[in-house]
């Protein structure tokens, strides 16, 4: 999909309806139109970036800034709100649905709808220790990049 059919694009230009809540220079936040809770965030950088690989680190912080400001806002709002998470999909299999890079804030309290399914065992230290070197391989390609 390129950025003329982007809807976080047409929203970052005023050309797609939003309810936005903040915006500068590089970041806007707006109501996720399918909230898992009310005052679900999306924080989404100005300019077309697909997900982590092509996503200008500077404007990453600045993604992150502001959606730290705005968990501490959503405990300080009228909304029900007893805990935060912060939630970003990079790829189809992390189940990214639109590929504008995308940071959900949302709002979670006892008893929400929120589910995340997963086996959480506890590992053991030589399974941990294999898997961290196939991290740091890849950690070290990124040198120079
Ligand atoms: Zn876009």
């Amino acid at each position: 999909m390129g950025t003329d059919e982007c809807v976080f694009c047409a929203i970052a230009q005023g050309e797609a309806e939003a309810s936005l809540v903040y915006e500068d220079d590089t970041v806007l936040a707006f109501m996720d139109l399918q909230p898992v809770t009310p005052g679900h965030l999306l924080v989404v950088p100005r300019g077309h970036a697909i997900g982590l690989e092509d996503l200008d680190e500077e404007v990453g912080v600045k993604i992150w800034q502001v959606a730290h400001q705005l968990g501490r806002a959503l405990r300080r709002s009228s909304l029900r709100c007893e805990g935060v998470n912060l939630f970003l999909a990079d790829g189809e299999a992390a189940f990214q649905e639109v590929f504008h890079v995308h940071l959900h804030v949302f709002p979670r309290f006892a008893g929400d709808d929120f589910r995340l399914d997963a086996e959480w065992r506890v590992r053991e230290r030589e399974e941990l220790d294999t898997t961290a070197t196939a991290v740091r391989k890849g950690l070290s390609e990124l040198v120079g990049q």
